[in-house]
C-alpha cells in the first residue's frame, strides 16, 4: 500500500488576510525545515485564495476552498464556481462539511453536483461525511455514513476517485474537544474502505485517502494517524496556529501504512 497522508487545515470563517498570510508564512518556514512526507492542504476563505496562492503557491502547501457552487455559472449571487477557483489556481475544495449540511441545507444530491463541478475543473475534492451524536447513540452511524457516501458518489467513475479524498468527521467531535477514539475512527474508516471496494473495486479502495476530522490536536494526532485505515486528518481549530498545525503534521508517520 502506498497512501501518502494528507493533513488538511480548515480555517472556516476565521482570520483577516494579514493574519492568514502571517500564519502561512510561518508554516512555510517550518515546513522548509521539516522532513514530513505528508501532503499539506489549507482550506482558506475565498477572498484570501488568490493572494495566498500567488505568494505561497510554490511551497509545500496546496490551497483550496471550503465550499463550491453546484452550478457552473449564472445568476447565483454570492456563489463561487469551480471555474473561478480553477482560475486562481486553487488545488482542491472541501465538499459537504457538516456545517454546510447543517446551516446551509446541503443535501447529498447537492453535494454530488458540487463534486461533479469540481472534477470538471480538475479540482481535487475532500468529501466530508459523518454522523450526529443521536445517530451514533441509536446505532445508525454506519448506515448513515454509508448512505451519505453512496449518494455523494453517485455516477462518479473509478478513475475519478484518484481526485477524491474522504474525510470522516463525526459531528459530535467537531469543535467540541471530544475526539473519536482511535478504535472508533478506525472501525468507521475500515467500513468506508469496504464500501469503496464494493462500489469501485479493490484498487480504488486501496488507494483512496480517508482522513479523520474532529478535535484533532497535537496531543492525539499521532495515535489517530497510526491506525491502518486513517490516512491523515482534517483539522479545524488546531489548524489556525502554525505551531499547532506543524506539530500535527509532524505526527504523521513518515512511512505509509
Ligand atoms: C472541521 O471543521 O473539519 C474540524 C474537524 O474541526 P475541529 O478540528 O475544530 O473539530
Amino acid at each position: 500500500m502506498n497512501r501518502k497522508q494528507i493533513i488538511a487545515g480548515n480555517w472556516k470563517m476565521h482570520k483577516t488576510l494579514q493574519e492568514a498570510e502571517e500564519t502561512v508564512a510561518t508554516l512555510a518556514n517550518m515546513l522548509s525545515n521539516s522532513k514530513t512526507e505528508a501532503e499539506v492542504f489549507i482550506a482558506a476563505p475565498f477572498p484570501f485564495l488568490f493572494s495566498l496562492i500567488s505568494r505561497f503557491g510554490n511551497t509545500h502547501m496546496q490551497f483550496g476552498a471550503q465550499n463550491i457552487s453546484e452550478h457552473a455559472k449564472g445568476a447565483y449571487t454570492g456563489e463561487v464556481s469551480a471555474a473561478m477557483l480553477r482560475s486562481v489556481d486553487a488545488f482542491f475544495t472541501l465538499v459537504g462539511h457538516s456545517e454546510r449540511r447543517q446551516y446551509f441545507q446541503e443535501t447529498d444530491h447537492k453535494i454530488n453536483e458540487k463534486i461533479k463541478q469540481a472534477l470538471a475543473e480538475k479540482l481535487e475534492v475532500i468529501l466530508c461525511c459523518g454522523e450526529t451524536l443521536e445517530m451514533r447513540k441509536t446505532g445508525k452511524h454506519f448506515d448513515v455514513v454509508v448512505a451519505q457516501l453512496q449518494n455523494a458518489l453517485q455516477d462518479i467513475r473509478a478513475e475519478q476517485m484518484q481526485y477524491i479524498h474522504i474525510a470522516y468527521e463525526p459531528v459530535w467531535a467537531i469543535g467540541t474537544g471530544e475526539t473519536a477514539s482511535p478504535d472508533q475512527a478506525q472501525e468507521m474508516h475500515a467500513c468506508i474502505r469496504a464500501l469503496l471496494h464494493n462500489i469501485f473495486g479493490g484498487q480504488v479502495a486501496m488507494n483512496t485517502r480517508i482522513l479523520y476530522g474532529g478535535s484533532v490536536k497535537p496531543e492525539n494526532a499521532g495515535e489517530l494517524f497510526s491506525m491502518p485505515d486513517i490516512d491523515g486528518g482534517l483539522i479545524g481549530g488546531a489548524s489556525l496556529q502554525a505551531g499547532d498545525l506543524m506539530k500535527i503534521i509532524d505526527s504523521s508517520p513518515h512511512s505509509t501504512h
